[in-house]
């Protein structure tokens, strides 16, 4: 039986207005509102569309912060059929940014689409939505349904509720007609992808600050954000199982601006599932910066904040959360299919305080990392390790059979 994810995947997660991809939030996900707000889709050539995103620096905003002019360029140096694909699966449950732009700004994310699709002489463009989040699912068809994109079929397809489905070649396989699960890719995406065609895959949040560079010019666009690093990102920040809120903050503002007051002074996990628990210190003066917190040790990732409620363990969240991951492996590689229940029962062991059990978590995660065909033993090992060094006043704390939230909340 697998362990169901501590927080849970959110449907309709609070959307706040923002000040570029949010900024019609309020007014509505129909496509007249759009279009009055952002105008027509221009024509952009390929070579046009990398060169907006090349001088904002835009980078993937799906966890990888892949270079998207790089990735666009590559497709269409192919010389081949592409295809385009926007991955709005969304795997991740403390992840909501793409389901609450989706929600509100559907159409900002179909343009981006529809930009990258024409400029790449393609007919064809897929969406693949979110098996869990049903809502989201229906916006994304209601809002397919308004459009007129002349010469380009939609087509849908829906990801599998598992974590690792929306990895890459996961959802590349859903769209083959097989199993939604990660395999070994041997070239990028960009390269060989659906079908061995070049393929451009990125995620929703990316599509749509494409359409936004094209729709409202790189100028523009570049009065958010800082100077080394232009533009806004999403966030998802959350407090324990209540669902996250949906940010969009430009780029270099102050974390502390974007916590939630139940952060202050506590661990904080970084960049969702596969992230990294972070202290309040290093937080209270880190920038929302996808570069200044890599540099920090901290990757923002999916762009996930997640705060565990007032009066829950860091610790035994990361147990229950490794717990979760071990169950979502496709099971297909032995580090991934063995390592990680053995690692969550190691995790578990740490939070009942067990004689070795801090060592048994590093011999393991020395054994996972590194291994498997995908990101997923890694990711989860990051996490693991990140709870070893941060929480280790809590780590201390459960090996003399106590626990410091446990304390904080008597006291
Ligand atoms: S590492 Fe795990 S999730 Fe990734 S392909 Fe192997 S078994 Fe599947």
């Amino acid at each position: 039986m697998t362990t169901p994810s501590p927080v849970p995947h959110s449907d309709a997660p609070r959307v706040h207005v923002g000040p570029l991809l949010l900024s019609g939030a309020a007014e509505g996900p129909g496509l007249a509102a759009h279009r009055a707000r952002w105008g027509t889709l221009p024509r952009a050539s390929a070579a046009d569309l990398a060169e907006r995103a090349e001088a904002v620096g835009l980078g993937g905003r799906g966890g990888a912060g892949f270079p998207f002019a790089t990735k666009l360029r590559t497709v269409a140096a192919g010389g081949r059929r592409s295809a385009v694909v926007v991955n709005a699966s969304e795997g991740e449950p403390a992840s909501a940014k793409d389901a609450g732009l989706l929600l509100t700004a559907p159409h900002l994310v179909l343009d981006g689409v529809a930009l990258a699709a024409r400029a790449l002489g393609v007919r064809e463009a897929h969406v693949v939505l979110p098996g869990d989040r049903p809502q989201v699912a229906a916006a994304v068809r209601a809002a397919l349904a308004e459009r007129d994109d002349p010469r380009l079929r939609w087509h849908t397809a829906t990801a599998t509720p598992r974590f690792v489905a929306g990895q890459s070649r996961a959802v590349l396989e859903l769209l083959a007609g097989r199993p939604n699960l990660p395999v070994t890719a041997w070239a990028p995406d960009a390269m060989a992808g659906l079908h061995g065609r070049p393929t451009l895959l990125s995620n929703a949040e990316t599509y749509a600050h494409v359409a936004a560079l094209a729709l409202a010019g790189v100028a523009s666009y570049s009065r958010q954000g800082s100077r080394e690093e232009p533009g806004t990102t999403l966030l998802s920040v959350g407090v324990g199982a209540g669902g996250p809120h949906v940010h969009e903050v430009p780029l270099g503002s102050r974390m502390v601006d974007v916590l939630p007051p139940q952060a202050w002074g506590r661990p904080v996990l970084v960049g969702g599932f596969h992230g990294t628990w972070t202290s309040w210190d290093t937080l209270a003066t880190a920038t929302v910066s996808p570069r200044s917190l890599a540099a920090l040790g901290v990757p923002l990732g999916a762009g996930v904040v997640h705060v565990p409620a007032p009066g829950t363990c860091p610790l035994e969240l990361t147990a229950r959360i490794v717990s979760y991951l071990a169950g979502q492996s496709a099971g297909r590689c032995g580090p991934c299919a063995n390592g990680l229940p053995a690692l969550a029962q190691a995790v578990t062991a740490v939070t009942h305080g067990r004689p070795g059990a801090v060592d048994r978590v590093a011999e393991l995660t020395g054994l996972v990392a590194g291994r498997g065909a995908c990101a997923h033993p890694d990711g989860t090992v990051r996490l693991v390790r990140s709870a070893l060094t941060t929480l280790h006043t809590e780590v201390g704390a459960h090996a003399h059979g106590w626990c410091t939230t446990a304390t904080a909340v008597a006291s």
